[in-house]
């Protein structure tokens, strides 16, 4: 087999988007799979839509994906240059050729001096391809019109440029949004009559909010660039995981892949027919599975800045690492640690009527009182605290449930919650000794 060699051809308009990386995302797992080339390319064309900063936002958010090419704007390659714009000589070359070969020609009628050059369309022609996710799709030539290949200011449409460039750049498979369907045969014309092989093409379903509709960049119930998400410290192996499960899935139940897995499984039959649901509920899933498994420094350094901008005084690299441990499991993004750090530290202590019930219930006083009067004996640290728990349970034979659920609650004023030890030991003794003894006034109003 041919060398498999794939693109991703942006245009430079924005910054990257979720339906972008997808499309990025599953030519690089094809290229990978088949242990071939995968390419960048800019299409910026359309001059005015093109912002600033716009290719650099595309290459930025494609590494932190993890995403890595072999030939493109940033490094070249043997194909280059990766600009369209650097490339108007070859598509003029080219459109003359069709000219010279009568099936092109140039057309005045915009009214101004130099003409555009336009596509005659051949009669009677069916253009059939085998779509990788579709099957076979036909179009008649009756259904296209004469159509423009190179503008009156001679720069050339996207239809006429990225067949010149997909052939030159040696380009044998072509995956992307189905948007591109109604392209495909204008494309397959242009092949034909130059007489190149033509790639073969893969049109990956649309991408559906949960109301599902065609998610829209105006949509504003989902967030839907990648540097949203980075921002909010969403991690990007998750974010490569979660937007490669858009539109296609190996199988079986498991839905939590690192990057080799799934270059190692992607297959190309099993890209999806039906659209596919941007689930918000399943990104966060996935996302905090991965944050499960970071380890416990990984995780510190990626709460870190949100703290920081967050005012959050920072005694000491060990009492974050403690801080952060203790919320490792309930987070799904890392500026979420700052809105459960305001929720331990800062929520005023007050007990809600089902604490205060539980505490009665189970005729919790002696147990605090006792509680409260070993706790200033001891060394503050999450290990002494844990002893004297149990040595106090034990003194006074109290086990299980009826023995930390007072506790937890004399402490934190909640039911549930992290790590007792450790929640006790950070919100420190002063405030520790506080809140016991406004447990114990409170369970002496009657
Ligand atoms: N620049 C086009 C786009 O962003 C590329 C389409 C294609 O892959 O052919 O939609």
């Amino acid at each position: 087999m041919k060398e498999v060699r794939v693109r991703y051809a942006p245009s430079p308009t924005g910054e990257l988007h979720i339906g972008n990386a997808r499309t990025a995302l599953f030519n690089y797992f094809f290229a990978r799979h088949h242990n071939g080339k995968f390419i960048i390319r800019i299409e910026d064309t359309d001059v005015a839509r093109n912002v600033k900063g716009g290719v650099e936002s595309q290459l930025k958010y494609l590494s932190w994906l993890g995403v890595d090419w072999d030939e493109g704007p940033d490094i070249g390659g043997p194909y280059g240059p990766y600009f369209q714009l650097q490339r108007l000589d070859l598509y003029n070359e080219y459109a003359n050729k069709l000219i010279e070969m009568g099936l092109a020609y140039h057309d005045y009628r915009e009214g101004s001096d130099t003409p555009a050059i336009r596509m005659r369309v051949p009669e009677g022609i069916t253009y059939t391809f085998n779509d990788m996710v579709r099957g076979e799709l036909k179009f008649e030539s009756s259904e296209v019109e004469d159509w423009i290949l190179v503008k009156d200011n001679g720069i050339p449409t996207y239809n006429f440029a990225v067949v010149i460039d997909d052939h030159f750049m040696k380009i044998t498979h072509v995956l992307r949004g189905e948007e591109h369907i109604t392209n495909t045969p204008k494309q397959i014309m242009v092949y034909q009559a130059f007489g190149w092989d033509v790639p073969t093409f893969g049109h990956m379903t649309i991408i559906v909010n949960e109301e599902k509709k065609k998610l829209s960049k105006r949509d504003v119930t989902v967030m839907q660039f990648l540097s949203q998400y980075a921002d909010l410290g969403y991690l990007p192996e998750a974010m490569l995981n979660f937007i490669a499960l858009l539109g296609w899935s190996p199988g079986g139940e498991e839905e939590i892949f690192l990057k080799d897995n799934i270059i190692n499984l992607f297959d190309e039959s099993r890209l999806s027919k039906a659209p596919s649901m941007f689930d918000k509920n399943k990104l966060s899933y996935i996302n905090s599975r991965h944050i499960k498994n970071m380890d416990s420094e990984s995780f510190m350094e990626l709460c870190r800045p949100y703290l920081e901008r967050a005012n959050v005084k920072i005694k000491n690299d060990e009492w974050l690492r403690d801080l952060t441990d203790l919320f490792h499991d309930r987070v799904s993004y890392g500026a979420e640690i700052v809105e459960l750090y305001e929720e331990f530290f800062n929520k005023p202590f007050k007990l809600g009527e089902e604490e205060l019930t539980f505490l009665k219930e189970t005729n919790s006083k002696v147990l605090i009182e006792t509680f409260l009067k070993e706790i200033n004996d001891i060394d503050f640290t999450p290990d002494a605290i844990q002893e004297l728990v149990k040595k106090v349970g034990k003194d006074l034979s109290i086990k299980g449930k009826n023995l930390f659920m007072p506790i937890r609650i004399a402490t934190t004023a909640q039911m549930h919650g992290p790590s007792l030890p450790h929640a006790i030991y950070l919100l420190e003794k002063p405030t520790i000794i506080s809140r016991l003894k406004h447990t114990l006034s409170q369970l002496e109003e009657k």
